[in-house]
């Protein structure tokens, strides 16, 4: 996947009309546009910034049906993210790995309560199933998960949800994408819509953010799947339209994996503000969230807030043996849910908002979807394709995604190697870095990512800057924010080598580079 090669690709083809435009190269965006070249329509996609810049590498990285949805008894939802929870383990198994989890129990009520839901969690996934719940006993629960506070404890119920690398998803499916002779741009701004006599929208008015040129493209039809931007895009449909996003921040914080040892993660079904706390081995670290505040501002790097952090490493406190504190936090993110907001919830709290997603279409054709998980996006995908088909008279071809392998597919996956990642790409990049060896050194001491690793992700993953590396192709950024600003040097030196920049470009993106993991630090 080269940005130059799908650059002339895309010009040479600037006088013919494209099936489908995607706006948006989220998980949803990125999705719709795989569905749509994958049965056969010519399909274009264009990414403001990176692909998963936004809230789609800022997930808490599980694959589920979500026990909390279960609890709303939002079934429909649950049955169908189990389904496609299934499939995604199936189809991207080099990303999406089996985990155990338990729920501790503390009170007497609480151990034959969950029981019998994560009963019904296991009956509602059928075939597709992970693997059985079951009540254990507190020692079988502290064999488990060591670092549990044993005060109280009575004893715990396990049971198995996916747990994947949201960013190494959405570049795979870009990659898939471009393999079935899609056209997946980052860097390329959508501006505003074209519309033609009748007022339908006929294509889209869009610059490449790297050249500064820009286009009109020509389209049948337009999907507006810019997650929390949604409604931006909605008002340049129609500059009166309705809000129709409600965005709620999720904040996640990086530890150490000596506050969570073993293999288990740890689900914490009530916490003070009614929702779950989930505590996860990630990468050999410990992912901690998350919360749920309704934000009026919307922007691709969102901030944690102070009572977030609170929150979260109070809760994590009460559970934990060792309490974590501020200065223990490898680094912390924040993520925005593109909420559909339907006008009758209006005086709802973000966290009781459906998890379902929301196609809408306007009156001039453009089709947007909004809402949903990643877990759902393939579902998702196929709605708004069977949809923009009808909307534009596409000739109708079914969905193939269902069962598709994404890129890097392998059936073997060995994850005490950190490469395990690139799937089928791991030999390759290992013959890269074995014909380059003054790339096999590591990037940092506490972090396992090597040289060779940036000049693939530039080379084959479309990275453009060190950002892009470090935040969504290895996640140094997510992973160790303060190890992350120490490599940026070297990861920008490599770049510029590859990509032909020169020492002041090496210097304004560590400059750059450097402000920004400041603010995934805590003080
Ligand atoms: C805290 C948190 C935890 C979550 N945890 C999970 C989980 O564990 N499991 C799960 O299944 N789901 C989870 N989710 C939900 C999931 O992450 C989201 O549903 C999903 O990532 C949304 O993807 P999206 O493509 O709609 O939005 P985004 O990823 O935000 O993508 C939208 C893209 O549109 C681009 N864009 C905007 N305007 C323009 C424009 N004018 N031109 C071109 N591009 C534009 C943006 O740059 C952005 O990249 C979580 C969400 C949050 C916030």
């Amino acid at each position: 996947m080269n940005r130059d090669q799908l650059l002339r690709k895309f010009k040479n083809e600037q006088d013919k009309i494209w099936d489908i435009i995607v706006i948006g190269g989220g998980a949803t965006g990125l999705g719709t546009a795989l569905d749509g070249c994958t049965r056969g329509y010519k399909t274009l996609l264009l990414e403001q910034s990176d692909f998963a810049k936004g809230t789609s590498s800022r997930s808490t990285k599980l694959v589920h049906g979500g026990v909390r949805y279960l609890a709303q008894g939002d079934i429909s939802l649950v049955l169908e993210a189990l389904h496609e929870r299934g499939l995604l383990r199936q189809n991207a198994p080099h990303l999406v790995k089996n985990q155990k989890f338990i729920i501790p129990n503390y009170t007497w009520w609480s151990g034959p309560f969950f029981t019998v839901g994560m009963k019904v969690y296991d009956m509602m996934s059928g075939k597709l199933g992970l693997g059985s719940s079951e009540r254990i006993s507190k020692e079988e629960t502290l064999k488990a998960i060591p670092n549990l506070d044993e005060t109280d404890l009575i004893g715990g119920v396990i049971y198995y949800d996916g747990q994947f690398d949201d960013s190494r998803l959405a570049i795979n499916i870009a990659q898939t994408i471009v393999e079935n002779d899609g056209v997946a741009l980052n860097y390329f701004k959508v501006s505003n819509l074209l519309k033609d006599k009748e007022g339908l929208v006929c294509g889209v008015r869009a610059k490449d953010m790297e050249s500064g040129e820009e286009f009109e493209i020509k389209s049948k039809s337009v999907v507006n799947a810019t997650g929390v931007f949604a409604d931006d895009i909605l008002k340049m449909n129609d500059p009166q339209a309705k809000k129709m996003i409600r965005p709620s921040q999720g904040v996640h914080i990086i530890l150490d994996r000596s506050f969570l040892e073993g293999d288990a993660a740890i689900m914490i079904p009530k916490t003070s503000d009614g929702r779950v706390l989930f505590a996860v081995p990630w990468h050999k670290k410990v992912i901690l969230g998350t919360t749920d505040t309704p934000i009026e501002e919307h922007s691709l790097e969102p901030k944690a807030l102070d009572e977030e952090i609170d929150f979260i490493l109070n809760t994590a406190a009460q559970y934990l043996k060792k309490d974590p504190s501020k200065k223990d936090v490898l680094s912390v993110f924040a993520g925005l849910r593109p909420l559909a907001a339907p006008e009758d919830d209006e005086g709802k709290e973000t966290k009781e908002l459906s998890r379902g997603h929301k196609l809408i279409v306007s009156l001039s054709g453009l089709v947007t979807i909004t809402g949903g998980k990643w877990t759902t996006y393939r579902k998702m995908a196929e709605d708004t394709i069977d949809k923009a088909i009808l909307i534009a008279g596409l000739d109708f071809k079914k969905c193939v995604t269902k069962n598709m392998p994404i890129h890097g597919y392998v059936k073997q996956t060995n994850y005490a190697d950190h490469m395990y990642v690139y799937g089928s790409d791991r030999m390759k990049l290992l013959k890269l870095i074995s014909q380059n060896p003054e790339l096999s050194g590591k990037l940092h001491d506490n972090l396992p990512f090597l040289k060779g690793e940036v000049l693939w992700a530039v080379r084959h993953e479309m990275a453009r800057n060190v950002d892009d590396v470090l935040a969504r192709r290895v996640r140094a950024l997510f992973l160790d924010a303060r190890a992350s600003i120490a490599m940026a040097k070297e990861v920008a030196i490599i770049i510029a080598k590859e990509l032909g920049y020169n020492k002041k470009w090496i210097k304004n993106q560590v400059k750059e580079y450097t402000a920004l993991a400041k603010s995934y630090l805590l003080e």
